[in-house]
């Protein structure tokens, strides 16, 4: 089949044409055309966050975890303390990053199936003062749980503390304005709601912290700091940039201030889990989380309780009439996740419970319910 895939995963994405046609020209990394597209890209992504005034954005190279790791290790001091909030497998590798950079790391866990909770927050900061640093994640990708950054947010201003945010797979989709919400580092990529393709991340630093910074890094090619600076000074990022993934994403970005910015685009999204919800309640699926704290990003669902499943079998047979799903993450139950984001709407999703629907038959399965339902 020559027909692209549509891609139900929370990254990459499924891209518009118009997104990949611009990738099919080379450009050089030290030519002023090429850096009028990064300044670009920088003053549009501060837009997204109205965050013009009090924040520099900062682009880097690799996958999103990439910008994890560099937000930790240029904001967090060697001698400081970070403390995680831990809902989900995304955290657990925050968690385990900061460890790894030879941060103190103290993990406080909550249910996978439950947001995390300021008021915990709030008592923790009380309780151990040492800790100079919260890490949250907005949307966790591996249930798919809205975690509430702004009561996170207070709780750190309230005590002082440095906040750094994980909104990978909710910036561009899910409101966050930095006039409001304060922290001091926001980490999001170029492959999740902006649907440009994967290949960079980038983390928003408060002007207030980023002196701080310098010299806390112990890598040298992830020190934001430093690729700061030398973007200041340059127009150029430090080391090779990944032309193509950069021209992409001002493209994706063009189309996302066309289509009415995040707003819009979380309206659609919205429309594209109701679908999915609607149709995958018709063939009988139970979504893992309560509807009050899913984020309209991935949607989790319990497999179904008939022996004749099997993960690799269903995953094989939406594959084949063109859709990719993506395995559950979850440690104590069986589940796969069906992603809302990407340039698809309403129709593909409908297309996607037909083909899941096939996919049952395939396996001789009447119908998704799980075994236990809580
Ligand atoms: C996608 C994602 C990341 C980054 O994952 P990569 O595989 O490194 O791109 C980090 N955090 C969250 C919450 C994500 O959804």
């Amino acid at each position: 089949m020559d027909r692209d895939r549509i891609l139900l995963t929370p990254g990459p994405l499924t891209t518009t044409l118009r997104t990949k046609l611009v990738m099919l020209r080379d450009w050089g990394s030290w030519d002023a055309d090429f850096n009028a597209v990064t300044a670009r890209v920088r003053k549009s992504l501060l837009k997204v966050l109205h965050a013009e005034g009090t924040h520099v954005v900062v682009p880097l190279q690799g996958s999103g975890t990439f910008s994890v790791e560099a937000a930790v290790a240029t904001l967090v001091p060697r001698d400081g303390h970070v403390l995680v909030l831990d809902n989900g497998a995304y955290c657990k590798r925050a968690a385990k990053l900061t460890q790894m950079m030879g941060r103190r790391c103290t993990v406080v866990s909550f249910d996978e199936a439950e947001p995390v909770s300021a008021q915990v927050l709030d008592h923790k900061l009380t309780a151990d003062t040492t800790i100079t640093h919260v890490l949250a994640i907005h949307c966790e990708t591996g249930a798919g749980i809205w975690n509430p950054l702004q009561k996170v947010a207070d709780v750190c201003a309230k005590h002082g503390k440095g906040l750094i945010v994980d909104a990978m797979s909710s910036f561009g989709a899910l409101p966050i304005d930095a006039r409001e919400t304060r922290f001091d580092a926001l980490i999001a990529a170029s492959g999740k709601c902006l649907e440009g393709v994967p290949g960079m991340g980038f983390v928003f630093i408060r002007k207030a912290v980023l002196d701080t910074c310098a010299g806390n890094s112990q890598s040298l090619a992830m020190d934001l700091h430093d690729q700061h600076v030398y973007m200041e000074k340059t127009g150029q990022w430090r080391f090779t940039p990944p032309t193509h993934v950069l021209v992409a994403l001002a493209e994706a970005i063009a189309q996302f201030e066309e289509e009415g910015g995040q707003s819009a685009r979380l309206a659609r999204y919205t429309r594209n889990y109701q679908a999915l919800i609607d149709g995958m309640a018709r063939l009988g699926f139970l979504p893992f989380l309560d509807p009050q704290v899913q984020a309209p990003i991935i949607v989790t669902f319990h497999a179904p309780g008939d022996t004749r499943y099997d993960f690799k079998t269903f995953y094989e047979a939406a594959k084949q009439r063109g859709f990719i799903l993506y395995p559950g993450k979850l440690t104590q139950v069986e589940t796969f996740r069906v992603g809302c984001i990407g340039a698809i709407g309403p129709n593909e999703i409908e297309q996607a419970v037909e083909a899941v629907a096939h996919a049952l038959e395939d396996m001789g399965i009447a119908s998704g319910e799980p075994a236990i339902k809580d």
